[in-house]
């Protein structure tokens, strides 16, 4: 199947097309008609360079309600790197759809200067779960608009300790939400967050 018959948008269609993305890679001919289609959560156990952040990426992008600008979709993340990367690849996919915001969060950089960006309304934060909590500690973000979290690599993410944060951020996050968590690996710390915070997920392993 090709990108149009998985459900994508001619804007989003426009803009893969021009970076090269001809054909969809397993993740994502599994993720995107799913996330498209129904409001479901899905586990994926899949490696970086698989194409995960288009497969979780394409649908959280489609999704947004552009003319309401309050966040409605939150990506987890475990570091600055890959917190930028996100956010650059979301930016490329969303070229052609007007008004389109995603704002990266993390630490290590000025928290003033995220702040007046959140100011100036979001969509889609991308984010790594320290910073976010600070942010949301201070008032200065709110999560109760959001309809979509993706966890990417979570495995690193509780590697890092970000167990605590992650717990906190999602309870803060409305509970008919729709929960996908990503990592390259299956442990029992990741069995369990997939078992406090999703439902019936969808599981895939690439
Ligand atoms: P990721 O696993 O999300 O880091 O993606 C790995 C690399 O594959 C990135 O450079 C993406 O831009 C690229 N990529 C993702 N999906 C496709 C696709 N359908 N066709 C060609 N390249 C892709």
């Amino acid at each position: 199947k090709n990108f149009e018959e998985l459900g994508v948008s001619a804007e989003i269609l426009k803009a893969i097309t021009e970076m090269g993305y001809e054909h969809p890679m397993p993740v994502q001919e599994e993720v995107v008609p799913y996330l498209l289609g129904e409001n479901n959560d899905v586990v994926a156990l899949a490696q970086t360079g698989t194409g995960k952040t288009a497969a979780f990426g394409l649908p959280i992008i489609q999704k947004v309600d552009v003319e309401n600008r309050v966040p409605q979709s939150l990506v987890l993340c475990p570091t600055r790197e890959l917190c930028l990367q996100i956010a650059d690849d979301l930016y490329n996919y969303s070229k052609y759809i007007k008004g389109l915001k995603v704002i990266p969060v993390y630490g290590g950089s000025s928290i003033d200067s995220q702040i007046r960006s959140l100011k100036r309304g979001v969509h889609i934060i991308v984010a790594t779960p320290g910073r976010l909590l600070d942010l949301m500690n201070r008032g200065t973000v709110s999560l109760s608009t959001i309809k979509n979290v993706v966890m990417d690599e979570a495995d690193e993410m509780l590697n890092m300790g970000f167990t605590e944060s992650i717990n906190s951020i999602l309870q803060d996050v409305p509970k008919d939400r729709n929960t996908l968590l990503f990592s390259a690996t299956m442990s029992p710390e990741i069995a369990r967050i997939s078992k406090n915070y999703l439902q019936n997920p969808k599981e895939i392993t690439i």
